[in-house]
């Protein structure tokens, strides 16, 4: 990076090795992993067993591959072909490395240990309690579904967010059918019975509304002939458009193909209450109410944090957030020692406003109240690194680079701070959260496990160094690289945002989904399945039995 405003660690590694430090010097740290999700097994799989003695908690004894989830709900791929035990995956690592199946219900940062309870009996006396002491701690637990309250929710909609979810949510459409079926119901009880409410158009709700009329058109209308005019497949939409978090061709795209499809979008509706039979829900703008009956109701709207970790953030001075914040090096804000990533945490981006005094004062090298062209230009990578939003708002107002920003057409131009904090006034408006996404959470996983691994004995990551304070940090902050998105469509069309505003629609984005997400397998043996699920599916079509 630039002139050297920080200096880092990673970029010229000068310390001994550290394996050695550990080895001969003194007892290994111990890192406590929690979750064995997208974040917790990057972050394992990249760690280096001998530096740590290793101690993983989850209430599941194994990673899901989740992006194939909505392919579960209507077995379009096998359960068992998305799961791989946690254990295969820490037998192929060297040195100390233990897996608890228990769940955390409470983290002590001011004792460091974590109280957990175990998922099978830990003694006779039927005592379940596990505490668990850290030196280093990585929450990867991911999140929990956000029900906004609604009455009833919980009662009698599916979820889609663990693998349970999706064998239920199939096991629910089979017995819709079966239900039907019976000859004792009236048209209307049918009618009910086959309709499916996706409540949420974000692209796990999407994905799943467009496998379900696959299934239904292409497997289940066979089955039961007589029921095909029946069935109906509605999404509700809070948002008046689809699919939010892509671009707007893919939207418009999607909801042209549902409306030829035959599945309906509620746009701009908001669900307020669900009983055993209806959903009522009301207009946003016009505010007018509709009781709508159904069958099976799948609720995608989004996700919250889990108790422990609304706990933890009490417990540290967090309590009025609504997600747990790290630093750019993915610690946990106000404890020592906690790392945080994935889903149950956001990095919490730092202003350039609120350090437009020093970022002038580090540039202006010189001490000469004005800043160069040639002065700006050896901190630029500096601040581009830690204003990511800089660089978003160079690209959002096509702009070529940061002088342009700065309106400085002639090289020998000085600014004053004034003209200096003008130009940059209206840059945090660019500031970004991370999606919760599986791609953030592995990077942030491998992220971290790299630094875990380059961290010297003595000391913890330092920091945060702002630009402008004196001290070095030992790591460049954490970046995410963004190799864009998909959203499945259903009939073998799928939607692909990739860098660089490239949008892709069909069957060839189909082709590509297929082969991104089977080398995306965490293993041979679910890659194997995973493919041959799809063979199987183009030859035989999707099993309907319950
Ligand atoms: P998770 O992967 O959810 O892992 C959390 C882990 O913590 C789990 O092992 C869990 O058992 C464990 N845990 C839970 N509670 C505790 C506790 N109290 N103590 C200890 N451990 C605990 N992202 C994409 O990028 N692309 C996609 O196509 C995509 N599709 C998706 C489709 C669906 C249906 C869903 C639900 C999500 C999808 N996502 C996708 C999002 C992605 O799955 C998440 O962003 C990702 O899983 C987050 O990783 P994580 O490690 O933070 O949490
Ligand atoms: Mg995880
Ligand atoms: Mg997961
Ligand atoms: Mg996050
Ligand atoms: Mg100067």
């Amino acid at each position: 990076s630039g002139g050297g405003v920080v200096a880092y660690a990673d970029t010229e590694p000068t310390e001994a090795p550290t394996k050695q430090l550990n080895k001969n010097t003194r007892a290994k740290k111990k890192v406590v992993v929690l979750g064995t999700g997208w974040g917790g097994t990057s972050f394992l799989k990249d760690l280096d067993g001998n530096l740590y003695d290793i101690q993983i908690i989850s209430p599941r004894n194994y990673f899901a591959f989740t992006p194939l989830l909505p392919s579960v709900t209507c077995g379009t791929v096998d359960a068992r072909s998305i799961v791989e035990p946690i254990r295969k995956i820490v037998k192929k690592k060297d040195g100390d490395v233990t897996f608890w199946e228990a769940e955390c219900y409470k983290i002590d940062p001011v004792n460091k240990r974590i109280h957990c309870q175990s998922s099978v009996e830990t003694n006779v006396d039927g005592n379940r309690e596990l505490v668990v002491d850290y030196d280093l701690l990585v929450i990867a637990m991911g999140a929990q579904v956000n029900t906004f309250g609604t009455p009833g929710v919980k009662e009698h909609c599916h979820f889609l967010k663990e693998i349970e979810d999706a064998q239920r949510v199939r096991r629910s459409v089979v017995d819709c059918f079966e239900r039907a079926s019976i000859p004792n119901f009236s048209e209307e009880d049918k009618k009910r019975n086959l309709h499916f409410i996706v409540i949420g158009a974000g692209p796990t709700g999407i994905e799943f509304a467009a496998e379900l009329h696959d299934f239904i058109h292409q497997d289940l209308a066979k089955l039961y002939p007589k029921l095909q005019d029946l069935v109906k497949i509605s999404i509700i939409s809070s948002s008046e458009h689809i699919l939010n978090s892509f671009d707007q061709r893919i939207s418009l795209f999607a909801e042209d193909k549902f409306q030829r499809d035959g599945i309906e979008v509620q746009a701009g509706f908001r669900a307020v209450e669900v009983t055993d039979k209806s959903i009522r829900m009301i207009n946003k703008a016009s505010k007018e109410e509709v009781s709508v009956p159904y069958g099976m109701a799948l609720w995608s709207t989004g996700i919250q944090m889990r108790p422990v970790i609304f706990d933890l953030m009490n417990q540290i001075g967090q309590g009025k957030r609504r997600v747990l914040a790290t630093d750019e090096w993915l610690r946990v804000q106000g404890c020592e020692d906690v790392y945080a990533l994935g889903d149950c945490a956001a990095i919490s981006q730092r202003k350039i406003m609120d350090d437009i005094l020093a970022i002038f004062k580090i540039t202006d090298k010189d001490n000469s109240q004005t800043v160069s062209v040639k002065e700006i230009q050896d901190v630029l990578g500096d601040i581009c690194e830690l204003y990511p939003q800089v660089v978003l708002y160079l690209k959002s107002h096509h702009m070529k680079d940061f002088f342009d920003l700065l309106e400085i057409k002639d090289n020998s131009l000085e600014l004053h701070i004034e003209e200096f904090q003008k130009a940059l006034a209206n840059v945090d408006s660019e500031v970004k959260s991370l999606p919760a996404t599986a791609q953030v959470a592995a990077q942030q996983g491998a992220y971290l496990a790299s630094c875990f691994n380059r961290m010297n004995d003595t000391k913890s990551l330092e920091g945060p160094v702002r630009i402008g304070e004196s001290g070095h940090h030992q790591f460049h902050p954490f970046q995410y690289k963004h190799f864009g998105q998909f959203a499945p469509l259903g009939g073998d069309k799928t939607a692909a945002q990739l860098p660089g505003d490239w949008i892709s629609i069909g069957y060839g984005s189909q082709w590509l989904w297929y082969s991104v997400y089977a080398s995306k397998q965490v293993s041979w043996r679910t890659r194997v399945a995973v493919v041959s699920d799809w063979s199987r599916r183009y030859i035989f079509g999707r099993d309907s039995s319950r």
